[in-house]
């Protein structure tokens, strides 16, 4: 008797929820040609209860076999409305339409992504959070019961004493075997716990789809090892934050026109522009890619996340970076923008940071000198002069620059998806300021 097998059909929602349906397989049956109908009203930013079926569509490059059970195919699904419409909020269609927005402007893209998460010991820190956080703000040596490496010193540390390198390797094996390649690993910066993970991706839509594989696979693989994967940018007071960088470099065919030969850092025109529009639009598109309110207890000096809307070679107080600039660097030479933060939308994230990039090409914008101090040092005094702005501070006024300043956008998001992105990002604002928070009782307890 054959086995039953199952096919996964996994689609993204507006703010990023990776969600799938499973239907069983018949004899025979290609899985890769399945169908299947889904409520699209239940779902964050997709449509009305009045007009609200519809299809996914499997697409065949994003099959996998579950690392866990090899009876289940997946496949990232496109949406479509009844009569094989796309839905144009899907936002994996976002990024393919930002792909076609590419190639029409003659490049092809290359994308890289570092993924930066927590490995916590399932529920001590979510359930106890609260506590934990009290704890945070009234002892001396934080976390002392089950942690050994203190507040932002556990970078590179080694397997004796990172606790979690074997789960690391364990996602990173089942990451392969579902045929998503990685190519790095190590301990993170923070106390203990926080990982990095990194992967080159082809476009927008193969990075968006190995980011919704990737969260869930860690996810998964580290439950079955009791542990939790926390992909919140900021869950611990005090120490570094998870960050997810996004590397981009535009080519043409095998040349990458990002690197100049005969620049002093390699580094072409094209690059320097793509480079200015992402500084002119670094405050709209922190709405996408700093999208939660946690997302800017990160955004602040002190923990290598950005602050400022400067560019800088080495420089990780900075929002753009050239990594390992240098003349001969050739064929790896990249932007890398470093805003973005793991519970952003990955396809709308990378599709705005293309957008925001071309649309520096488009208009010639100078991107000013690199800036090669700690920013985070600076006085306001000289920042003032040297025209450096900020990110936003909270994502109340990300969205209010998102809402005054998307015309960048609009090759690829429509006008009410951009609409509906801020409606239910204010309303998720609306809800969690009603939740009143631990560390409030330290602070007007006394007063
Ligand atoms: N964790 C830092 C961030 O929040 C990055 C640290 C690093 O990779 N050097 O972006
Ligand atoms: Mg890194
Ligand atoms: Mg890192
Ligand atoms: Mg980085």
């Amino acid at each position: 008797m054959n086995r039953i097998k199952f096919v996964n059909l996994y689609f993204t929602d507006l703010i990023g929820v990776f969600r799938s349906t499973s239907i069983l397989l018949s004899n025979d049956e290609d899985p890769s040609s399945v169908t299947a109908l889904f409520d699209g009203s239940s779902v964050y930013g997709f449509l009305d209860i009045s007009f609200s079926d519809v299809v996914l569509k499997p697409v065949k490059e994003t099959e996998i076999l579950l690392p866990w059970d090899k009876n289940v195919y997946g496949y990232i699904a496109q949406v479509y409305l009844p009569g094989w419409k796309r839905l144009d909020r899907d936002p994996r269609y976002i990024a393919e339409r930002t792909e076609d927005i590419i190639r029409r402007e003659g490049y092809r893209s290359v994308m890289g992504v570092e993924m930066e998460f927590f490995l916590f010991e399932k529920l001590k820190y979510i359930v106890e959070a609260g506590r934990q956080i009290l704890e945070i703000y009234s002892a001396e040596s934080p976390w002392t019961d089950n942690i050994s490496i203190p507040l932002k010193k556990g970078y590179h540390i080694v397997e004796s004493i990172d606790r979690v390198a074997h789960i690391r390797r364990s996602i990173i094996l089942a990451l392969h075997e579902a045929g998503l390649n990685t190519v790095k690993h190590h301990h993170e910066v923070a106390s203990s716990g926080q990982v990095e993970i990194t992967s080159n991706k082809e476009n927008t839509v193969s990075l968006g789809d190995f980011i919704q594989y990737f969260k869930m696979i860690a996810r998964k693989v580290a439950r079955m090892h009791g542990f939790e994967a926390v992909f919140m940018p900021k869950p611990i007071m005090s120490d570094n934050g998870n960050g997810m960088h996004i590397h981009v470099s535009l080519w043409s065919k095998n040349i990458n026109l990002f690197y100049d030969q005969n620049e002093k850092y390699g580094l072409s025109q094209l690059a320097r522009y793509f480079m200015g529009g992402l500084l002119d639009h670094g405050r709209s598109l922190s709405a996408i890619v700093s999208p939660t309110t946690n997302s800017y207890r990160r955004l602040i000096p002190g923990y290598e996340a950005p602050v400022y809307l400067v560019w800088g070679y080495a420089n990780r107080s900075a929002a753009v970076r050239i990594p390992l600039a240098n003349k001969d660097k050739g064929l790896a030479t990249r932007i890398e923008y470093r805003p973005p933060d793991p519970t952003a939308n990955p396809y709308l994230a990378a599709s705005a940071i293309l957008l925001a990039g071309l649309d520096g090409v488009k208009k010639k914008i100078d991107p000013g000198d690199p800036i090669e101090e700690n920013v985070y040092k600076m006085s306001a005094e000289k920042r003032k002069s040297l025209g450096i702005r900020e990110l936003p501070r909270n994502l109340d006024e990300a969205l209010d620059e998102l809402e005054s300043d998307h015309e960048y956008l609009k090759p690829a998001f429509r006008e009410d998806v951009i609409q509906t992105y801020i409606e239910l990002k204010r309303s998720e604002i609306r809800e969690l300021a009603g939740i009143p928070s631990p560390a409030e009782f330290l602070y007007y307890n006394l007063i």
